[in-house]
């Protein structure tokens, strides 16, 4: 067989790949305008010394990307990871833009972070990086201009001394709209935390519901695999559970478990409690990662890293449906296999969007100085996340339909290209409606 190119995995080709694909089908939208939707609105780069716990100074770089402030202020998280780059930033910042429109929340997209090795930082170091990256960054975040958040290696504490800088160089307004994902006593919203993990669980079910997998109607009895058991695997995992899933495979960064009987989660929890992996389980077969994906399943959930179906796997994987509860963990050349095998992929920008939405809540909440209830939450972003999964299919379902007509499969797109679709001429026609300044 002849060697197979290796794939372009950093995070601003792929997102570039998924956003070509998209408006190659959507000719009607001019070449000027597709190029502004395609290029951050602003980039900001600070370089700031920190006096570290030791003594030493340090210095640090960070960014705050906004992709697009058409439909609203920018929003998207705030990492801190020693490989951060302007790159991966922007490429994450334009996946917001893209999340936002598709699930109808008025916010642009950003991202931002810090060059910095947090497990090896003291809670202080890690306050005045914080408060000093804040500071650098000035108006160009703010309740009505761009609102971070958490991600990956930043928390409730993170958030709160986010807000406690922008507070105190703004005073006098309530300013806790400023960010979201804070702990509740700061104006947090209830439900946030599991957010991403339960709109993953809304979508999976909504899918199902159409009928498009045949056998799989509901999660009853469904054999579920999860890879990841952080904040967003825990919960899903627990949430596909209750809905009558079986979890027959789960793995952390150690590796991976196995019961075709089902694990159960608090048991994993526990075992991870005590030997720090889930790895050893009782009554589990132990496995690798890489072995795991490709176990016999009814949906199989990543939800740990980016890229862990690419090429080199994807025609391995035995999964009736595919959930992309992490961001970008199927690669477009991955992609373009499973479809090939009739296996749909829901698309990061859907199933993992529960948690901007209920971010966009806690940000309503704050700025009517209101604190909603849980079973409220709940209920509006089953709904959200239920009209952002029937929007895509219905719309694939119109289009394939017409291509079959007129016997045109090159123009039959996957669930992530018609997601991108939706999402990039919401964004166009609100800016051309906004108008071109002046
Ligand atoms: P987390 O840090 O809480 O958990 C990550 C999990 O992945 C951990 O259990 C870790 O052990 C596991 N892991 C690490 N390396 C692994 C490997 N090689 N194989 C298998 N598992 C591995 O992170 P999280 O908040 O759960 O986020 C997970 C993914 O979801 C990330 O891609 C993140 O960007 C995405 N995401 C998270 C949110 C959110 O609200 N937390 C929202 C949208 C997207």
């Amino acid at each position: 067989m002849p060697e197979q190119a290796a794939e372009n995995l950093s995070p601003i080709a792929i997102s570039q790949q998924q956003f070509t694909r998209a408006t190659a089908h959507l000719a009607h939208l001019q070449a000027g305008l597709v190029e502004v939707l395609n290029s951050p609105k602003r980039t900001v780069s600070v370089c700031f010394p920190i006096e570290m716990s030791d003594a030493s100074v340090r210095s640090f770089h960070g960014y705050r990307v906004l992709h697009s402030n058409a439909l609203g202020p920018g929003k998207g998280g705030i990492r801190y990871h020693p490989e951060l780059t302007q790159e991966e930033v922007t490429a994450l910042a334009s996946l917001m833009t893209w999340k936002c429109a598709l699930l109808n929340v008025p916010f642009g997209g950003a991202k931002g972070g810090v060059i910095c090795d947090s497990k090896s930082l003291t809670q202080n170091d890690l306050r005045r990086i914080t408060r000093r990256f804040i500071s650098e960054l000035g108006n160009n975040i703010g309740p009505h201009t761009d609102i971070p958040a958490p991600d990956m290696y930043t928390n409730e504490q993170t958030m709160a001394w986010v807000y406690d800088t922008y507070d105190m160089l703004h005073t006098g307004n309530n300013n806790s709209a400023v960010v979201t994902g804070k702990p509740i006593d700061l104006g947090g919203s209830l439900g946030r935390k599991e957010a991403t993990g339960r709109g993953c669980l809304y979508v999976t079910q909504r899918f199902l519901e159409t009928g498009l997998i045949p056998g799989l109607v509901n999660l009853k009895n469904a054999r579920v695999i999860i890879q990841g058991l952080g904040n967003v695997g825990s919960v899903a995992a627990k949430l596909f559970a209750e809905a009558g899933a079986r979890i027959i495979a789960l793995s952390d960064s150690q590796g991976g478990i196995y019961n075709k009987d089902g694990i159960d989660l608090n048991e994993a929890l526990n075992f991870k409690k005590q030997h720090d992996t889930i790895v050893g389980l009782p009554e589990t077969l132990s496995l690798t990662n890489e072995d795991m994906l490709q176990m016999e399943c009814d949906i199989l959930i990543p939800a740990a890293m980016s890229n862990q179906i690419c090429q080199h796997n994807a025609h391995e994987i035995k999964a009736k449906l595919v959930v992309e509860a992490a961001n970008a963990p199927v690669t477009p050349a991955a992609d373009d296999i499973l479809y090939a095998r009739g296996i749909p992929v829901l698309p990061d920008i859907l199933s993992n969007a529960g948690g901007v939405v209920v971010s966009y809540y806690e940000w309503v909440q704050n700025n009517q100085n209101e604190s909603w209830e849980l079973e409220m939450i709940q209920h509006k972003l089953k709904r959200k996340m239920y009209s952002a999964v029937d929007s895509v299919v219905e719309r694939m379902k119109v289009r394939t339909e017409v291509c079959e007509k007129d016997c045109d499969d090159s123009r039959v797109v996957d669930l992530r290209t018609m997601a991108h679709m939706i999402a990039i001429e919401r964004v166009a026609k609100v800016t051309l409606e906004r108008g071109i300044w002046p």
